[in-house]
């Protein structure tokens, strides 16, 4: 499991000279040593092609060492990495960081002075941890997960709840009371294990299981906190297998993450429209990241674009204003950048943005109107009037 803090740390990894290497590579069961070769190699001529177009130069005779030791080293570690790995590493230092990575990553390799966080920091986004809570009037399984590691957390029952045999010499009602007292107590305490779990960050989203009207029952007691953090209800039993929790989960979870993505959009949108908290394009992002403005990037996962970097103010633009000097410190410490796109999500991430990637066809759409790039933003600056 990797947090926004893991991420800050493997931000730092920077290298002067250029030669960092950061590789994503997805890890299957089935794949055997000769395909992660041939994957590998194919990745890694990638990689020194664009060092090339990058730098001009071909990647140092160093990195032939480090791309064996990688080799080798997935050959002998890919079981330890699930369904794939992010990996970081230079000449110098060989492998200096290693993630497991969910199936759905798409192999790269990039060579360069930072590292290509944007496959990581999208992971982080879109997967926060999240909490099922399968309630029934006396009993309560809690799982957490992220992604599709789901495990069981804590049950909780109550096994005081009277059953017909106690009602003895009561009445109906007053015994029907008694039970209700039982469910509620129960309730409570269950609620307040779900308080103290989000204290603890133990989840971001949370999802009710049960009968409809027992999980009704079950939301009214939960703090308002907890409750802010549901997304959905699933029908559950109490029994359930952790297989069907899990598929259940992640449904709701992906329809949440559309929502929210939806919903961003459409607030970039008319955010950036009214010339208010938002900009749209990629000009304009750059503009706002460079004054510290973005609240939140959202980016098509496909958009490529070409630009430049200053190496000396580290501030990135589509092309250089005026002559071959960086816009903002006026260097001439610029260099051309294949694509960009990662060095804005790795730079708004550093901020402190929340990032969107979208990868939803109808999504991506609406984003094209926006020119595939757009972002809210933390404050306002005032036009400067001419
Ligand atoms: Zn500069």
């Amino acid at each position: 499991m990797i947090t926004r803090s893991d991420l800050q740390e493997i931000s730092q990894l920077e290298n002067d000279q250029g030669h960092l290497l950061s590789l994503y590579l997805p890890l299957f069961q089935d794949t055997n040593d000769t395909d992660y070769n041939i994957e590998l190699k194919n990745l890694l001529r990638s990689a020194d092609q664009r060092f090339q177009q990058q730098f001009g130069s071909e990647l140092p005779a160093s990195f032939e060492g480090l791309f064996e030791d990688i080799r080798v080293f997935i050959r002998d570690n890919a079981g330890k990495y699930g369904r794939g790995i992010a990996l970081f590493a230079t000449p110098d230092k060989g492998i200096i960081e290693t993630r497991s990575m969910p199936s759905s990553v798409e192999p790269s390799a990039i060579v360069d002075s930072r590292p290509n966080l944007a496959p990581l920091i999208r992971l982080v986004e879109d997967y926060t941890p999240y909490c099922v809570c399968i309630i029934s009037r006396d009993q309560a399984r809690i799982l957490t997960g992220i992604l599709d590691e789901l495990e069981e957390h804590s049950q909780l029952e109550d096994d005081e709840v009277p059953g017909q045999h106690d009602q003895g010499g009561w009445s109906q009602s007053r015994f029907e009371r008694h039970i209700e007292d039982h469910v509620h107590r129960h309730f409570k305490r269950v609620a307040q294990h779900l308080f103290e779990m989000l204290e603890n960050n133990d989840y971001q989203h949370l999802i009710l299981g049960g009968p409809e009207e027992v999980v009704a029952g079950f939301r009214d007691v939960l703090h308002q906190y907890v409750k802010d953090r549901l997304i959905g209800h699933v029908r559950l039993l109490m029994e359930a297998n952790i297989n069907d929790v899990r598929s259940h989960a992640l449904d709701v979870i992906e329809e949440q993450v559309k929502l929210r993505k939806r919903d961003l959009i459409q607030k970039v949108e008319s955010e950036s429209l009214a010339k208010d908290m938002g900009v749209h394009g990629l000009t304009g992002v750059m503009e706002a990241l460079q004054r510290g403005q973005v609240l939140s990037l959202v980016v098509d996962h496909h958009v490529r674009t070409s630009g430049i970097v200053c190496t000396s103010c580290g501030a990135m633009s589509v092309t250089p204003a005026q002559g071959e000097t960086c816009p903002y410190c006026q260097s001439a410490e610029i260099r051309e950048m294949t694509n960009v796109i990662p060095g804005i999500i790795t730079t708004a991430f550093q901020q402190g943005a929340a990032i969107s990637v979208i990868d939803d066809e109808e999504q991506q759409e609406q984003l094209a109107k926006l020119g595939g790039i757009g972002a809210l933003l933390r404050f306002r600056v005032e036009e400067q009037s001419a």
